[in-house]
């Protein structure tokens, strides 16, 4: 990691300061403490292997500056810089130990801006300690489906044309050349782009190489920087790895399971020491299945260290980084180099850079000064990255962690925010764990501290009036408006009580069933409507005979249920039946009409008034008919 970069991207403007080292003040004089030296002699203790273990200076200065800048290292230096034998430094030297998760900040150069986050299972059997490092990696491929490799994995990577028989995934052929001679002796364009580099030079490419398409990239870094080639393949291309230079046996593999594979292969053969510790990579999505549930279980959202792999060279001379930032989005390209990998994921263990910043051979807080020499600093990991040597103060810095605190708890105030602490019956046992959403279970008596919102009742966390009509619930208190459908906190939804409930335009379907009361629309007029007490349904308010209508509105002629509902006159029917609005009347028909009520009470109709001469026949009363007034009665029946 470099450290002008980190700071950048936490917003700092570096001034013309002079450039940050990276080892903690107090060994400036290369002295360290007697606590230091005391938990250095419990980490020889416990990794007895000599040549791994460097130098015994060295080993003091690198853990004295990441106890300072650990926020557990005051939690592990009680336990491991105290001299005598604590059942807790006991506890490190078990033979077998149960997985635990190591949550902690450590305090990048020193720096509270710059403190990020470790997380990683340690756990230990017959005497071997395992150390799980959760990742969730991406292939954040900026050229499309393509997979760039860098030239030496170029070099270990054949096409089918190289192998004795590619459906077999057998062995290459014997005068078989690698990819970086084969799919990658020149640049292919992508069509249309052919000739873009022409005349430029390797500095003015862009570091995507976005033109080329497959075969070689290159790009160089500023007109004296350094230049960098790679080889570009298709995302889906099967491609056979020669794992050993001389056995010809080959495996088919695709390009981005490579890189992924290869990734998690190079930093655990460089971690694991036989016997001793074993280096574990977690890549979520990609190979949980080969940890055991129990262990998965353990881990929380936000455990998983987020690593992009860009197809580009990367910006800043090809920097890479343990954390990704927001200046620089990719931590690594897929053309990584393995010794990069094995620096970067050392930082997982929380340890800091000891190299100085633009190599700066003479500053005092980094590994290159040259009082420091004697203790071969650049044997170390840390300070030289891709360095091949082990140094197992930096296992000891991961495992001695296991005697923290890791969420252990009495109450709730142990824990932060978003969490409770998870007394249980074994006390022994406490954890804090994060807080629950509404409708997760919470203890019946007692549980409003293990919600969100602070309150729980029938075993559920629930925020009061908080749900809206429709969606889930398990208690009438969560419903925003109306109650919950369920009865005795069994899942329902909200659901109206009262019209109220509905907002306008709606009323609420009680029914006979309570339980599954619903808004729907008011209705209009005709529509049907309970007999007894379905006033409230009908947009008028009014409900008669099962059916919505507006008092004395329908026009003569028009559709009616119900007397009520026509202007003038009466309905057809009877009892609730389809009719129409007739008139009952002379007087429902306006000037110059009578009303034909006939024999059929239902039909009856308006008519025009009759002329002098024209019949005015009926049963009785026939002078209204006529524009006269007068009918001439019996027999001839006429107006007069
Ligand atoms: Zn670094």
């Amino acid at each position: 990691m470099r450290t002008i970069l980190l700071l950048m991207s936490l917003g700092l403007v570096l001034v013309s300061t002079p450039a940050l080292a990276n080892l903690c003040n107090s060994v400036k004089d290369r002295t360290t403490t007697t606590e230091t030296k005391t938990d250095v002699d419990l980490y020889e203790d416990l990794f007895p292997n000599t040549p791994d273990r460097g130098n015994r200076t060295w080993n003091e200065i690198v853990l004295q500056c990441n106890r300072q800048r650990d926020t557990k290292g005051n939690d592990v230096a009680k336990v491991t810089a105290v001299p005598g034998n604590s059942p807790d430094k006991q506890l490190l030297k078990a033979r077998d130990l149960d997985p635990k998760v190591i949550r902690g900040h450590y305090n990048f150069f020193g720096k509270i801006v710059t403190q990020l986050k470790y997380v990683y299972i340690l756990s230990k059997q017959n005497g071997v300690w395992t150390m799980i490092i959760p990742y969730r990696p991406i292939i954040n491929d900026v050229v499309p489906d393509r997979i760039d490799f860098n030239w030496s994995h170029a070099g270990v990577l054949y096409d089918a044309t190289q192998v004795v028989d590619p459906s077999r995934n057998t062995e290459v052929k014997p005068s078989a050349v690698p990819i970086s001679s084969t799919l990658c002796a020149a640049p292919t364009y992508f069509p249309g782009d052919a000739g873009k580099y022409d005349g430029k030079e390797l500095y003015q490419r862009d570091p995507e190489n976005k033109f080329i398409s497959l075969g070689k990239i290159e790009y160089q870094y500023g007109k004296n920087g350094g230049v960098w080639s790679g080889c570009r393949v298709d995302r889906n291309r099967d491609l056979y790895w020669r794992p050993d230079s001389v056995r010809n046996e080959v495996i088919k593999v695709k390009p981005e399971d490579w890189i992924l594979d290869n990734f998690v292969r190079t930093a655990e053969d460089y971690w694991t020491i036989p016997n001793v510790f074993q280096l574990k990579l977690l890549m979520k999505g990609r190979n949980e299945s080969t940890f055991p549930k129990s262990t998965l279980d353990l881990l929380e959202d936000g455990d998983h260290l987020t690593i992009r792999f860009a197809t580009k060279f990367l910006p800043y001379g090809f920097n890479q980084m343990y954390k990704s930032n927001i200046i620089q989005f990719n931590n690594f390209s897929t053309m990584t180099t393995d010794g990069t990998y094995w620096h970067e994921v050392g930082h997982a263990f929380a340890t800091d850079d000891e190299y100085p910043n633009n190599g700066e051979v003479d500053n005092e807080k980094g590994c290159y000064h040259p009082d420091y020499k004697a203790f071969s600093p650049r044997t170390y990991q840390m300070c030289e990255a891709a360095v091949s040597d082990k140094r197992t103060i930096y296992h000891y810095l991961a495992v001695s962690r296991y005697v923290t605190k890791q969420k252990e708890c009495d109450q709730d105030r142990d824990c932060s925010s978003g969490e409770y602490c998870n007394a249980g019956i074994d006390l022994k046992k406490n954890q804090c764990v994060a807080k629950k959403a509404d409708d997760q279970t919470c203890d019946i008596a007692g549980g409003g501290h293990q919600c969100k919102s602070g309150y729980c009742k029938l075993s559920r966390c629930y925020t009061p009036n908080s749900v809206p009509m429709g969606e889930t619930c398990y208690l009438n208190d969560a419903c925003k408006e109306g109650k919950c459908s369920s009865l005795d906190g069994t899942k329902g939804t909200c659901v109206c009580q009262a019209d109220a409930d509905c907002g306008k335009g709606k009323y609420c379907n009680a029914g006979i069933d309570a339980t599954k009361n619903s808004c729907l629309a008011l209705k209009s007029d005709n529509e049907t409507c309970d007999i007894a007490g379905g006033d409230h349904q009908c947009k008028s308010g009014y409900c008669k005979l099962s059916r919505c209508y507006t008092p004395n509105s329908v026009p003569m002629g028009e559709t009616c249920y119900l007397n009520d509902a026509c202007k003038e006159g009466k309905c057809s029917s009877l009892d609730g039946t389809k009719g129409t609005c007739v008139c009952k009347s002379d007087a429902d028909c306006g000037q110059g009409k009578w009303c034909d009520a006939g024999i059929d009470t239902k039909v009856n109709a308006c008519r025009p008034k009759r002329n002098k001469g024209e019949s005015c026949a009926g049963v009785a009363g026939n002078d209204h008919k006529c524009k006269s007034g007068k009918c001439s009665g019996f027999p001839k029946y006429e107006c007069k």
